[in-house]
């Protein structure tokens, strides 16, 4: 396994691996690497020749009251674990060299970046979606591996890649949980020992939210509230949003006929958790 920290040199090895006929499959992170992002590794080792992980605290992501400074880095233990699942190369670049003196280009995805995780984190999805560009340009990757726990960015970047033509498979996989059902995240560390038993309460409505539909619920407003009021009852718990809203374009729907995504922010003491599901009115699906 090989660390890049330069654009030039990953651009040139991405190019001689190309020349020789291989895919590239790529999973871009911020580092503190967990089993979620294993299970992107994995699937990428599985269906390519080559695979690149980036490592890169993306400052343009955060806001300036966030946790940019704080957020968990442990490169030393993450290259162990990328090594030990067989990737190629790890691209893990300063952000000197992501964004110089002088950088000016942003790309925002309208419509589906001011809502949900974006009305309480404005320009959040505009550094998503322009280092994601970034680094697709300096990888060139064939297939890129994102999780289902981040679902507005996954259908933000695939909505990116279809309008910008850019040449690049996204494929989206399910969201790793520990044993309680919490979803794995690198923000997991900040929880109390309290707060960690507490934070299970997001699965728990999501949980909800699916029996209901299998039970029949479909108005949104009456799984939302029934959501609400669980997640209320926790103590240390403070809802940013709970929505169901349309796969494709974000929008809240009324009623549940065709699949849709349940998803919550909620912060747990100081610290903001997310989670979704997809369901369908036959229940719950990809939890
Ligand atoms: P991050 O390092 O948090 O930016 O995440 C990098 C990638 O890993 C993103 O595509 C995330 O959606 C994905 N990811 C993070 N947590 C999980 C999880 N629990 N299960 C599956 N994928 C995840």
């Amino acid at each position: 396994m090989k660390i890049v920290t330069s654009i030039k040199s990953m651009q040139l090895i991405s190019r001689r691996i190309k020349e020789r006929g291989c895919r590239i499959g790529f999973v871009p992170t911020m580092g503190a690497l967990h089993q979620g992002h294993l299970s992107l590794i994995r699937r990428a080792r599985k269906d390519n020749e080559s695979v690149v992980v980036s490592i890169f605290v993306n400052p343009a992501q955060f806001g300036p009251r966030e946790d940019f400074d704080k957020y968990p880095r442990d490169f030393k233990k993450d290259s162990r674990l990328c090594s030990e699942a067989g990737v190629d190369f790890i691209f893990y670049p300063c952000a000197q060299e992501m964004y110089p003196e002088g950088y000016k280009t942003y790309i925002t995805v309208n419509g589906l970046s001011d809502v949900l995780c974006g009305r309480s984190r404005p320009g959040h999805f505009r550094g998503v979606a322009t280092v994601v560009s970034k680094l697709f340009n300096i990888v060139q990757a064939d297939v890129a591996y994102f999780g289902q726990k981040d679902a507005q960015q996954a259908i933000i970047i695939k909505k990116m890649v279809s309008d910008l033509n850019m040449p690049v498979n996204v494929k989206i996989l399910p969201t790793i949980r520990e044993k309680d059902g919490l979803a794995m995240s690198s923000r997991n560390v900040y929880l109390g020992k309290d707060e960690r038993k507490e934070s299970v309460v997001l699965y728990q409505a999501l949980v909800l939210a699916g029996k209901m539909v299998k039970k029949g619920t479909r108005i949104c407003a009456v799984i939302i509230k029934k959501m609400k009021s669980l997640i209320e009852k926790s103590k240390n718990a403070k809802i940013d949003y709970v929505e169901i809203v349309d796969l494709d374009n974000l929008s809240p729907i009324k009623e549940i006929k065709d699949k849709a995504l349940v998803a919550l922010a909620v912060r747990i003491g100081k610290t903001r958790l997310i989670d979704n599901i997809i369901i369908n009115p036959n229940g719950n699906i990809g939890i």
